[in-house]
């Protein structure tokens, strides 16, 4: 069963920075107002220990306003959680501005879990330097903490935001650098020009996803919650509305999500929902924002980037995802039953952005100017399918590659969709005798291949072809046939 993933927001609205447009700079807080901060958010951690397990809670994340880890409390907070054997993951939002040395050492000693320590720390270029921040980066890093760097883009700040991801880029201890997102500037009250788009782009491959517009759909949110301090519940942090009337204490399952947005406006919204891009590029749980940079990825075609049935245009979050995939450099493969030229029909916007496929069920594999395979089919059965036609009412399509069978589909008509004892009754009539092959439905089509051809075995010679293990590998599908596929590489 997949795991779930809790943001936290605790009654602290205070920060050691002061940067001019942020209104928790301003702000500070009483000793009591802190003590009552400390008290609730150990009351919370307490509280995830107990419910775990039962609630299939597998990562939490606080979003503070303002800095929380200037206080200890929060740093012994996350290494008891951390220490929790059903919690995967635990993160922060920071502006990185404590003490690394006394931070690990309080951590450790509290029995934290370093390697499961998520930190998300934004760059404040008016409070600190390039040289500071990308400093604690990489000892962090060296640490084997793993993090995402960014900051807001503010286009007079381009230079020294190119300046900080060349720094952190430069990173020996992590093999692809720091990543360094880019949210988009709400106060602009303008559009980024073209050239600070571009700009943009090159310093955060993802950027594009910051500058849609994603419509809310609550049905995207589900097992996901965002918990306030007095125990408020929420679908996410950018929903007001309520989804449960009890505060979370007294929960016991994840609530059914409700929303109140028009758009889920923010990365810690739109990052959260259950779509495959997010978990294909940033993981299972995307909200920490650390790519995962897979080895290749391969994508499904109807049902999965093209969500919807008999749709003409990819969404735009998938879209901006291939092209995240394709400036990264990480090459994407089609994993489709379809043939290879109706699957080139289907995608003619997208092709581009491919490095080849597994079509037909697996019965043909191709990496584009490199290598090509057909499983074929011997097909001495044939006649014995075209004699059935009338009996089963269907009609016989034969593809091939250069007169040599690879695969059969059995059409027909649009409302008459097989049955599966149907194909079985069909199979029993036909003698394949020595030829092993498979077969599987897709409503009116039915579908023989050779008994080999599958997406799964698809992923495995990619990758022998690349030289990659397909444990390095993600995939996604939304059918029986992705089934094998998705179970034979690391989703
Ligand atoms: S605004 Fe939040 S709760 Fe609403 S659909 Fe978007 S992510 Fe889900």
């Amino acid at each position: 069963m997949d795991k779930h993933m809790i943001l936290y927001r605790g009654s602290l609205k205070s920060c050691n920075y002061h940067c001019s447009y942020c209104p928790f700079s301003k702000h500070s807080m009483s000793e009591r107002e802190l003590e009552k901060d400390r008290i609730q958010w150990f009351s919370f951690v307490e509280s995830v220990q107990r419910k775990a397990e039962a609630m299939h809670i597998g990562a939490l994340m606080v979003v503070p306003y303002g800095e929380a880890m200037i206080h200890s409390w929060y740093w012994q907070g996350l290494a008891y959680l951390s220490a929790q054997a059903e919690i995967d993951a635990v993160g922060i939002q920071t502006n990185l501005s404590f003490s690394i040395h006394d931070f690990l050492h309080w951590f450790e000693n509290a029995g934290g879990v370093l390697k499961k320590l998520r930190l998300w720390a934004t760059f404040h270029p008016e409070m600190t330097s390039v040289s500071e921040f990308s400093t604690k980066c990489r000892r962090l890093v060296e640490k084997d903490v793993l993090l995402c760097a960014g900051s807001v883009g503010v286009p007079e700040n381009l230079n020294v935001l190119r300046a900080l991801k060349q720094a952190l880029h430069a990173s020996k201890e992590s093999k692809r650098g720091i990543y360094f997102w880019v949210n988009k500037m709400d106060g602009l009250r303008r559009c980024y020009t073209q050239e600070e788009r571009a700009a943009f782009l090159e310093i955060d491959s993802y950027f594009e996803r910051e500058l849609m517009f994603i419509p809310a759909n609550a049905a995207f949110c589900q097992k996901r919650l965002f918990v306030e301090a007095d125990g408020k519940l929420h679908t996410c942090n950018v929903s007001s509305t309520l989804v449960s009337q009890k505060r979370w204490e007294e929960l016991e399952d994840f609530p059914n999500p409700e929303c109140n947005r028009k758009l889920c406006s923010c990365y810690l919204a739109y990052g959260g929902r259950k779509d495959f891009m997010n978990q294909i590029l940033f993981g299972p749980y995307p909200l920490f924002r650390i790519p995962r940079h897979p080895k290749a990825v391969f994508l499904d075609i109807e049902g999965t980037l093209f969500p919807g049935k008999g749709m003409a245009d990819i969404p735009a979050g998938i879209m901006a995802g291939l092209e995240a995939l394709a400036r990264e450099k990480i090459p994407v493969f089609f994993a489709t039953t379809l043939p290879y030229k109706k699957a080139m029909e289907r995608c003619r916007r997208i092709r581009h952005l491919f490095a080849g496929g597994i079509f037909a069920g697996g019965a043909h594999v191709v990496l584009y100017r490199r290598q090509e395979y057909f499983y074929l089919l011997k097909g001495l059965w044939l006649m014995e399918a075209f004699s059935l036609q009338r009996k089963f009412g269907f009609r016989v399509l034969a593809y091939r590659e250069h007169d040599t069978l690879y695969k059969v589909t059995l059409l027909r008509p649009s409302h008459r969709v097989w049955q599966t004892q149907e194909a079985e009754d069909l199979m029993c009539c036909i003698s394949f005798a020595d030829e092993k092959i498979r077969y599987y439905i897709e409503e009116n089509c039915l579908q023989i291949v050779s008994a080999a051809a599958d997406k799964a075995n698809g992923v495995k010679m990619l990758c022998g072809w690349l030289g990659i293990s397909p444990n390095d590998v993600v995939s996604a599908g939304d059918s029986e046939e992705d089934r094998e596929m998705m179970n034979c590489v690391t989703v």
